[in-house]
């Protein structure tokens, strides 16, 4: 019998909803065991129904195509009428800031709170604390030192993509994305400056392009007087976290075609 046609399910496991390896469909133990049993006489076969049935569990378990790198200017998560609180190291470095890492579908839907037996574990990451500290900064009221934020992120996104990436890979892989585009840097060389000016989206955006190499995409928010301004920019990264990559799609949503760069 042709092996795939013995599990008879289809290889495209885009097409396999939500991640969850609980509810996989794969064959029941049941179904394996009794065909094993039949063919147990055949130990290569054996063999390559046990390699297919690893392949199809780890590669449906990895419901997502790329991810979206997205980092945010602390200027405006604070200038809103939300306002915001520093953490107790003090006012974070006016530069962007890292939100976090999310897994998304080439459909443009993204999978979310994947596994709740993985809960985030800050001693898991316990060698990377300063760097979390300067690099993906809390904002959030009431002030606190980050790891509520961090939680947030690891629940919601990072067990999403735990097949590709365990919880010290994912704070890791993100920290060292930040070290590969300096994003002040790749807009002040362009000459858009945090001091409340408005720039062009244009502008911003082939900034980010010219030293980055890939589009990116913006997203604006508005600040307490309802002006719209540059929030966070989002880059793709290939979905074993391992480098940049074009965008296989943007998010929704726009900005005026003319925004404001708060200071910080
Ligand atoms: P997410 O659910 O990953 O899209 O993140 C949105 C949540 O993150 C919201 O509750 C925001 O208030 C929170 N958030 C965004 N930026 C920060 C920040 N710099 N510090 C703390 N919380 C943040």
């Amino acid at each position: 019998m042709d092996i795939l046609h013995f599990y008879s399910i289809p290889l495209h496991t885009h097409n396999i909803s939500p991640i969850n390896t609980h509810t996989l469909n794969t064959p029941s133990s049941h179904t394996l065991n009794t065909n094993m049993k039949t063919q147990s006489n055949n130990p290569l076969l054996l063999i390559k129904l046990l390699t297919l049935h690893s392949l199809l569990v780890l590669s449906a378990s990895q419901d997502f195509d790329f991810f979206y790198f997205v980092q945010q200017w602390p200027g405006s998560f604070c200038d809103t009428r939300h306002g915001c609180c520093y953490p107790g190291t003090g006012k974070p470095a006016s530069d962007f800031g890292i939100h976090g890492l999310w897994p998304n579908r080439k459909d443009g839907s993204y999978p979310s709170n994947c596994d709740s037996s993985n809960p985030f574990d800050a001693s898991k990451i316990s060698d990377l604390m300063s760097q979390m500290k300067s690099d993906w900064p809390t904002l959030s009221c009431p002030s606190s030192e980050g790891l509520t934020f961090w939680g947030h992120e690891w629940d919601k996104h990072g067990t999403c993509s735990e097949s590709v990436l365990d919880q010290h890979g994912y704070f890791s892989t993100a920290l060292n994305l930040k070290t590969q585009i300096n994003l002040l840097q790749a807009l002040e060389s362009a000459g858009i400056h945090p001091n409340g000016s408005e720039y062009s989206l244009t502008s911003i955006r082939d900034a980010v392009k010219e030293a980055s190499g890939y589009t990116p995409w913006i997203e604006c928010n508005t600040d307490s007087s309802g002006n719209s301004q540059l929030y966070q920019i989002y880059l793709c990264v290939d979905s074993s976290g391992s480098g940049f990559v074009e965008c296989p799609v943007f998010p929704t949503g726009s900005c005026g075609s003319s925004i404001e760069f708060p200071s910080f």
